[in-house]
């Protein structure tokens, strides 16, 4: 089985990884079915205190799901809430194309 830190790397990169091709116009559905996609998830992520929190933080801070560059942003301070709770370093936002949609320049 998936220890909680694998399981939390691959899901934080399918997470962002769909974030970074998600269209930017997307219709009203594409959206509606991008918040209905993190609900679901936050209700059955395989990680009992994960999930829990993750739905506190979706309260707190509801998916924008307007633009790519939009819900990207929003992951990323999500995920940095995240790092934050785990006394893991903060990603610096503006790179978060560079990393999940473009590649690294260097
Ligand atoms: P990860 O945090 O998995 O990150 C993977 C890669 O993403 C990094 O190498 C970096 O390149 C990039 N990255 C880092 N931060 C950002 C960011 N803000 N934006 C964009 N890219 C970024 N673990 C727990 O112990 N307790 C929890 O409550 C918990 N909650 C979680 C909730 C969710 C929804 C998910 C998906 C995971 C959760 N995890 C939790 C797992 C935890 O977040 C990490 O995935 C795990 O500890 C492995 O960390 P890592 O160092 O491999 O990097």
């Amino acid at each position: 089985p998936l220890d909680k830190e694998k399981l939390g790397h691959y899901s934080w990169s399918l997470l962002h990884t769909i974030a970074a091709k998600y269209p930017e116009k997307p219709s009203s559905l594409v959206q509606k079915e991008m918040k209905d996609f993190f609900a679901i998830f936050s209700n059955i992520y395989p990680c009992e205190l994960c999930a829990h929190d993750f739905r506190e933080e979706l309260r707190r801070d509801p998916v924008d799901a307007t633009s790519q560059e939009q819900l990207s942003q929003w992951l990323c301070r999500i995920h940095n809430k995240v790092n934050l709770k785990l006394g893991k370093d903060l990603f610096d936002c503006s790179k978060v194309n560079e990393r999940w949609r473009d590649g690294w320049s260097d």
